[in-house]
Protein backbone atom coordinates (compact mmCIF):
# COMPACT_ATOMS: atom_id res chain seq x y z
CA UNK A 1 0.00 0.00 0.00
CA UNK A 2 1.54 3.25 -0.50
CA UNK A 3 1.97 5.94 2.12
CA UNK A 4 2.17 9.48 1.85
CA UNK A 5 3.61 11.61 4.50
CA UNK A 6 1.74 13.93 7.31
CA UNK A 7 2.34 15.58 10.09
CA UNK A 8 2.21 12.64 12.58
CA UNK A 9 3.80 10.20 10.12
CA UNK A 10 2.94 7.94 6.91
CA UNK A 11 -0.72 7.54 6.35
CA UNK A 12 -1.89 4.61 3.83
CA UNK A 13 -3.39 6.50 0.56
CA UNK A 14 -6.26 4.83 1.15
CA UNK A 15 -6.99 6.84 4.46
CA UNK A 16 -6.84 10.21 3.54
CA UNK A 17 -10.38 10.35 2.67
CA UNK A 18 -11.83 13.67 2.13
CA UNK A 19 -9.32 16.06 1.29
CA UNK A 20 -9.19 19.92 1.23
CA UNK A 21 -6.65 20.51 -1.06
CA UNK A 22 -4.91 24.03 -0.73
CA UNK A 23 -5.42 24.97 3.39
CA UNK A 24 -2.94 26.96 5.21
CA UNK A 25 -3.40 26.65 8.87
CA UNK A 26 -0.98 29.82 9.50
CA UNK A 27 0.41 31.93 6.77
CA UNK A 28 3.02 35.18 8.61
CA UNK A 29 6.25 36.02 7.69
CA UNK A 30 8.40 34.58 10.28
CA UNK A 31 10.84 37.80 10.80
CA UNK A 32 7.11 39.97 11.14
CA UNK A 33 6.03 37.71 13.78
CA UNK A 34 9.08 37.69 15.89
CA UNK A 35 10.11 41.28 15.38
CA UNK A 36 6.41 42.93 15.57
CA UNK A 37 4.00 40.37 16.40
CA UNK A 38 5.32 38.37 19.58
CA UNK A 39 3.88 41.38 22.44
CA UNK A 40 1.95 42.74 20.14
CA UNK A 41 -1.10 40.40 17.47
CA UNK A 42 0.87 37.44 18.03
CA UNK A 43 -0.18 35.18 21.22
CA UNK A 44 1.37 31.67 20.82
CA UNK A 45 -1.00 29.89 22.87
CA UNK A 46 -4.01 31.62 21.91
CA UNK A 47 -3.69 31.05 18.48
CA UNK A 48 -2.54 27.51 18.91
CA UNK A 49 -5.58 26.69 21.20
CA UNK A 50 -7.63 28.66 17.92
CA UNK A 51 -6.25 26.14 15.25
CA UNK A 52 -7.16 23.13 17.02
CA UNK A 53 -10.25 24.18 17.65
CA UNK A 54 -10.79 25.32 13.88
CA UNK A 55 -9.39 22.23 12.54
CA UNK A 56 -11.27 20.71 14.75
CA UNK A 57 -14.35 21.65 13.70
CA UNK A 58 -13.58 21.01 10.00
CA UNK A 59 -12.74 17.49 10.66
CA UNK A 60 -16.03 17.35 12.35
CA UNK A 61 -17.55 17.88 9.16
CA UNK A 62 -16.01 14.61 7.47
CA UNK A 63 -12.86 16.13 6.42
CA UNK A 64 -9.94 13.73 7.06
CA UNK A 65 -7.27 15.78 5.13
CA UNK A 66 -5.85 18.98 4.83
CA UNK A 67 -3.01 19.68 2.21
CA UNK A 68 -0.99 22.48 3.96
CA UNK A 69 1.14 24.66 0.89
CA UNK A 70 2.64 26.87 3.49
CA UNK A 71 6.43 26.74 2.65
CA UNK A 72 9.24 29.41 2.71
CA UNK A 73 7.74 33.26 2.07
CA UNK A 74 4.24 32.30 3.72
CA UNK A 75 5.77 31.14 7.09
CA UNK A 76 6.35 27.87 7.23
CA UNK A 77 7.15 26.43 11.21
CA UNK A 78 6.44 23.16 11.35
CA UNK A 79 6.93 22.70 15.29
CA UNK A 80 4.02 24.72 15.62
CA UNK A 81 2.13 22.48 13.09
CA UNK A 82 3.11 19.56 15.22
CA UNK A 83 1.67 20.88 18.47
CA UNK A 84 -1.46 21.37 16.57
CA UNK A 85 -1.89 18.02 15.22
CA UNK A 86 -0.79 16.12 18.16
CA UNK A 87 -4.63 17.88 19.18
CA UNK A 88 -6.69 17.27 16.09
CA UNK A 89 -6.54 13.26 15.81
CA UNK A 90 -9.42 12.99 13.17
CA UNK A 91 -7.61 15.34 10.85
CA UNK A 92 -4.19 14.95 8.68
CA UNK A 93 -2.08 17.42 7.76
CA UNK A 94 -0.43 17.37 4.68
CA UNK A 95 2.81 20.04 4.56
CA UNK A 96 4.95 20.95 1.72
CA UNK A 97 8.22 22.53 0.64
CA UNK A 98 8.82 24.41 -2.23
CA UNK A 99 9.19 28.38 -2.08
CA UNK A 100 6.84 31.32 -2.26
CA UNK A 101 7.76 34.21 -4.34
CA UNK A 102 6.01 36.21 -7.30
CA UNK A 103 9.54 37.67 -8.80
CA UNK A 104 12.66 37.82 -7.26
CA UNK A 105 15.19 34.50 -5.14
CA UNK A 106 15.29 35.08 -1.55
CA UNK A 107 19.12 36.53 -1.22
CA UNK A 108 20.00 33.33 0.13
CA UNK A 109 19.83 31.32 -3.36
CA UNK A 110 20.88 34.40 -5.71
CA UNK A 111 24.57 33.61 -5.43
CA UNK A 112 25.01 30.03 -4.96
CA UNK A 113 24.39 27.25 -7.64
CA UNK A 114 25.45 26.75 -11.25
CA UNK A 115 27.43 29.20 -12.96
CA UNK A 116 27.11 31.45 -9.69
CA UNK A 117 29.83 33.36 -7.59
CA UNK A 118 29.69 30.18 -5.87
CA UNK A 119 29.67 27.54 -8.60
CA UNK A 120 27.83 24.40 -7.17
CA UNK A 121 24.67 22.54 -7.83
CA UNK A 122 21.28 24.20 -7.19
CA UNK A 123 21.16 24.38 -3.41
CA UNK A 124 17.01 24.73 -3.47
CA UNK A 125 17.22 21.17 -5.52
CA UNK A 126 18.99 19.75 -2.67
CA UNK A 127 16.75 21.66 0.21
CA UNK A 128 13.93 20.74 -1.91
CA UNK A 129 14.64 17.13 -2.08
CA UNK A 130 16.12 17.02 1.68
CA UNK A 131 12.77 18.10 2.98
CA UNK A 132 10.99 15.37 1.39
CA UNK A 133 12.73 12.53 1.99
CA UNK A 134 15.08 13.22 5.36
CA UNK A 135 12.24 15.53 6.88
CA UNK A 136 12.25 19.10 7.86
CA UNK A 137 15.31 20.81 9.72
CA UNK A 138 14.92 18.58 12.90
CA UNK A 139 11.36 18.03 13.32
CA UNK A 140 10.75 14.72 11.85
CA UNK A 141 8.46 15.60 9.29
CA UNK A 142 8.48 14.61 5.42
CA UNK A 143 6.68 17.05 2.99
CA UNK A 144 4.60 15.07 0.52
CA UNK A 145 4.58 17.39 -2.47
CA UNK A 146 5.87 20.97 -4.21
CA UNK A 147 5.04 24.42 -4.32
CA UNK A 148 5.65 27.36 -6.58
CA UNK A 149 4.16 30.12 -8.20
CA UNK A 150 3.93 31.83 -11.49
CA UNK A 151 1.93 34.85 -10.66
CA UNK A 152 1.26 37.94 -12.88
CA UNK A 153 4.54 38.57 -13.94
CA UNK A 154 4.86 35.22 -15.21
CA UNK A 155 8.46 33.68 -15.48
CA UNK A 156 10.64 36.19 -14.09
CA UNK A 157 14.46 34.98 -13.94
CA UNK A 158 13.57 33.84 -10.26
CA UNK A 159 10.20 32.48 -10.44
CA UNK A 160 11.97 30.64 -13.88
CA UNK A 161 14.63 28.99 -11.23
CA UNK A 162 12.36 28.07 -8.60
CA UNK A 163 9.98 26.68 -10.77
CA UNK A 164 12.78 24.27 -12.59
CA UNK A 165 14.18 23.71 -9.15
CA UNK A 166 10.79 22.08 -8.13
CA UNK A 167 10.72 20.39 -11.15
CA UNK A 168 14.28 18.85 -10.95
CA UNK A 169 12.66 17.76 -7.19
CA UNK A 170 9.43 16.10 -8.28
CA UNK A 171 11.91 13.98 -10.70
CA UNK A 172 14.56 12.76 -8.29
CA UNK A 173 11.17 11.92 -5.86
CA UNK A 174 8.16 12.12 -7.42
CA UNK A 175 6.48 14.63 -5.32
CA UNK A 176 3.49 16.36 -6.79
CA UNK A 177 3.25 19.41 -7.29
CA UNK A 178 0.83 22.73 -6.93
CA UNK A 179 2.00 25.63 -8.48
CA UNK A 180 0.00 28.48 -7.46
CA UNK A 181 -0.88 30.81 -10.80
CA UNK A 182 -2.80 33.73 -11.60
CA UNK A 183 -6.17 32.82 -13.72
CA UNK A 184 -6.39 36.59 -14.94
CA UNK A 185 -3.71 36.36 -16.57
CA UNK A 186 -3.82 32.67 -17.52
CA UNK A 187 -0.01 32.03 -15.97
CA UNK A 188 -0.97 28.27 -15.58
CA UNK A 189 -0.26 27.71 -19.25
CA UNK A 190 3.91 28.95 -19.32
CA UNK A 191 3.71 26.66 -16.04
CA UNK A 192 2.74 24.06 -17.41
CA UNK A 193 4.55 24.36 -20.69
CA UNK A 194 7.75 24.78 -18.48
CA UNK A 195 7.12 21.70 -16.54
CA UNK A 196 6.59 19.59 -19.48
CA UNK A 197 9.78 21.13 -20.81
CA UNK A 198 11.54 20.01 -17.92
CA UNK A 199 10.11 16.35 -18.04
CA UNK A 200 7.53 16.61 -15.30
CA UNK A 201 4.51 14.28 -14.86
CA UNK A 202 1.61 16.58 -15.46
CA UNK A 203 -0.83 14.31 -13.90
CA UNK A 204 1.24 15.24 -10.90
CA UNK A 205 0.72 18.69 -11.00
CA UNK A 206 -2.20 20.78 -9.63
CA UNK A 207 -2.99 24.01 -11.15
CA UNK A 208 -3.63 26.55 -7.78
CA UNK A 209 -6.02 29.00 -8.32
CA UNK A 210 -7.69 27.35 -11.39
CA UNK A 211 -10.75 28.30 -9.75
CA UNK A 212 -10.41 31.95 -9.48
CA UNK A 213 -11.71 31.68 -13.87
CA UNK A 214 -14.76 31.10 -15.51
CA UNK A 215 -12.98 30.81 -18.73
CA UNK A 216 -13.59 27.05 -19.80
CA UNK A 217 -11.34 27.11 -22.80
CA UNK A 218 -8.59 28.42 -20.53
CA UNK A 219 -9.88 25.61 -17.87
CA UNK A 220 -9.65 22.86 -20.48
CA UNK A 221 -6.25 23.56 -21.91
CA UNK A 222 -5.03 23.16 -18.47
CA UNK A 223 -6.71 19.56 -18.30
CA UNK A 224 -6.14 18.47 -21.19
CA UNK A 225 -2.55 18.35 -20.32
CA UNK A 226 -3.21 15.92 -17.20
CA UNK A 227 -3.24 18.92 -14.93
CA UNK A 228 -5.31 18.76 -11.86
CA UNK A 229 -7.24 22.28 -11.85
CA UNK A 230 -7.74 23.82 -8.24
CA UNK A 231 -10.94 25.17 -7.84
CA UNK A 232 -9.43 26.07 -4.19
CA UNK A 233 -10.66 29.51 -3.18
CA UNK A 234 -13.87 28.84 -2.21
CA UNK A 235 -15.04 31.98 -0.29
CA UNK A 236 -12.82 34.26 -1.87
CA UNK A 237 -15.38 36.18 -3.50
CA UNK A 238 -13.80 39.19 -4.86
CA UNK A 239 -11.55 36.82 -6.83
CA UNK A 240 -14.93 34.97 -8.22
CA UNK A 241 -17.94 34.74 -5.53
CA UNK A 242 -18.97 31.50 -5.11
CA UNK A 243 -21.89 30.95 -7.43
CA UNK A 244 -19.67 31.40 -10.61
CA UNK A 245 -17.23 28.65 -8.88
CA UNK A 246 -19.92 26.52 -8.74
CA UNK A 247 -21.50 27.03 -11.91
CA UNK A 248 -17.85 26.63 -13.40
CA UNK A 249 -17.20 23.39 -11.75
CA UNK A 250 -20.63 22.26 -12.87
CA UNK A 251 -19.79 22.75 -16.31
CA UNK A 252 -16.88 21.31 -16.44
CA UNK A 253 -17.92 18.01 -14.73
CA UNK A 254 -20.69 17.98 -17.45
CA UNK A 255 -18.37 18.20 -19.91
CA UNK A 256 -16.45 15.16 -18.30
CA UNK A 257 -13.35 16.70 -16.47
CA UNK A 258 -14.71 15.74 -12.71
CA UNK A 259 -11.76 13.47 -12.59
CA UNK A 260 -9.21 16.77 -13.19
CA UNK A 261 -10.53 18.80 -10.17
CA UNK A 262 -9.66 19.23 -5.97
CA UNK A 263 -11.82 21.14 -3.96
CA UNK A 264 -10.63 23.77 -1.39
CA UNK A 265 -11.14 27.32 0.27
CA UNK A 266 -7.00 28.32 0.12
CA UNK A 267 -8.42 29.36 3.97
CA UNK A 268 -5.78 29.81 7.07
CA UNK A 269 -6.64 30.35 11.08
CA UNK A 270 -4.69 33.35 10.95
CA UNK A 271 -3.11 35.44 8.58
CA UNK A 272 -0.53 38.22 9.34
CA UNK A 273 -1.54 40.26 6.08
CA UNK A 274 -4.01 41.55 8.71
CA UNK A 275 -2.51 41.29 11.84
CA UNK A 276 -4.74 43.24 14.25
CA UNK A 277 -8.31 41.93 14.55
CA UNK A 278 -7.69 39.21 12.20
CA UNK A 279 -10.86 37.39 12.28
CA UNK A 280 -13.15 40.23 12.47
CA UNK A 281 -11.24 41.68 9.15
CA UNK A 282 -11.81 38.03 7.37
CA UNK A 283 -15.16 38.33 8.71
CA UNK A 284 -15.63 41.92 6.73
CA UNK A 285 -13.81 41.19 3.96
CA UNK A 286 -14.82 37.87 2.75
CA UNK A 287 -16.74 36.22 5.77
CA UNK A 288 -17.09 32.39 3.76
CA UNK A 289 -13.56 32.03 3.44
CA UNK A 290 -13.20 29.53 6.20
CA UNK A 291 -12.74 25.89 5.79
CA UNK A 292 -16.43 24.75 6.20
CA UNK A 293 -17.92 26.85 3.41
CA UNK A 294 -17.80 24.07 1.19
CA UNK A 295 -19.46 20.96 3.27
CA UNK A 296 -21.94 23.94 4.72
CA UNK A 297 -23.08 25.70 1.27
CA UNK A 298 -20.89 24.89 -1.64
CA UNK A 299 -21.66 20.89 -1.95
CA UNK A 300 -24.94 21.71 -1.74
CA UNK A 301 -24.74 24.10 -4.58
CA UNK A 302 -23.07 21.71 -6.37
CA UNK A 303 -25.72 19.09 -6.01
CA UNK A 304 -28.26 21.38 -7.49
CA UNK A 305 -26.18 22.30 -10.32
CA UNK A 306 -26.37 18.88 -11.45
CA UNK A 307 -22.69 17.71 -10.39
CA UNK A 308 -23.53 14.16 -9.00
CA UNK A 309 -22.59 12.30 -5.75
CA UNK A 310 -20.12 10.40 -7.35
CA UNK A 311 -18.17 13.45 -9.50
CA UNK A 312 -18.41 15.63 -5.70
CA UNK A 313 -16.27 12.30 -4.22
CA UNK A 314 -13.77 12.46 -6.99
CA UNK A 315 -12.73 15.62 -6.31
CA UNK A 316 -12.73 15.38 -2.49
CA UNK A 317 -11.77 11.39 -2.05
CA UNK A 318 -10.53 10.30 -5.22
CA UNK A 319 -8.34 12.61 -7.49
CA UNK A 320 -6.72 13.59 -3.88
CA UNK A 321 -5.33 10.12 -3.17
CA UNK A 322 -4.39 9.74 -7.20
CA UNK A 323 -1.97 12.84 -6.75
CA UNK A 324 -0.22 11.42 -3.85
CA UNK A 325 0.01 7.52 -5.31
ZN1 LIG B 1 -2.49 29.35 -0.62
Amino acid sequence: MTTVSTVRGPVEVDRLGQTLMHEHVFVTSTEHLDNYGKGAWWDEEFRVADAITKLNAVAAKGVRTIVDPTVWGLGRYIPRIQRIAAEVPDLHIIVATGLYTFDELPHQYEHRGPGLLIDMPDPMIEDFVRDLTEGIADTGVKAAFLKCVVEHKGLTPGVERVCRAVAQAHLRTGAPITVHTNSFTQSGLPALDLFAKEGVNLAKVVVGHAGDSNDLDYLMKLADTGATLGMDRFGLDLYNPTAQRVATIAALCRRGYADRMVLSHDAACFNDYFPEAWDETRDALAPNWRYDHIHDDVLAALTESGVTGEQIERMLVFNPRQLFS
